[in-house]
Parts: C-alpha cells; structure tokens; sequence
C-alpha cells in the first residue's frame, strides 16, 4: 500500500436510519444517514410504504388528477358534440333521393293518363 493516499477505516461507523434504527459498520466515515435500513424497507417488513423524496408521490397524484379532469371533460365535449350533431342531423335528401322524386313527379302525370 502506498503511505498517505488512502482514507482512515473507522469500524465503528454508525449509521442512523430514518425510521431510528442505528447499527454500526466499517466505513471511511464516522456517521453515516439513511432513508430506509433492512428494518423499515418493504421488502423485509412485507408491507408498503412509500419513500417520498421531496413530495414526488404528491406531485404526481396532482398531475395524474389533472390528466383525470382534462380527461373527463374531453369526454363530456364529445358527449355534447354527438348528442347535437343527432340532433340537428335532419334526413337529408341525397341528390338519387331528390332524382328518383323528380322522375316520379314526371312519370306520375304520364301513368294516369
Ligand atoms: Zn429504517
């Protein structure tokens, strides 16, 4: 090993946890801070929880709730759109429609005579 290049080696590093837990460890630091240690994490506990870091989770309920409304009134508008577009569609006559009805209208006077 080379002199004066490598960091002290404290045995007796203690990690804090965010939960309280506290246990020790070897490492080049003296105080080691946790979020989440082998006694809070999901995976060794069996039940969910979320580390919220900096309100993410809040933002992203909020963005998806928007998302949600913009969706729901696209929905409404559409809604609206149909109903009024069923409404105010009148059986318009095609231009066959409005040819046979002249024909007819030409050939009626021919047949009763
Ligand atoms: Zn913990």
């Amino acid at each position: 090993m080379k002199k004066d290049i490598h960091p002290k080696v404290n045995t007796h590093a203690v990690v804090k946890c965010a939960c309280g837990n506290t246990f020790t460890t070897i490492s080049t630091l003296d105080e080691i801070k946790v979020e989440i240690c082998s006694l809070c994490h999901p995976f060794f506990t069996g039940t969910q929880k979320f580390v919220d870091i900096e309100g993410r989770i809040d933002k992203f309920e909020k963005k998806r709730q928007k998302a949600e409304a913009i969706k729901e009134k696209a929905k409404f508008v559409k809604a609206a759109k149909k109903k009024k577009k069923s409404t105010s569609e009148t059986p318009a006559k095609s231009v066959k429609d409005i040819l046979k009805s002249y024909t007819n209208e030409k050939e009626d006077p021919k047949e009763n005579k």
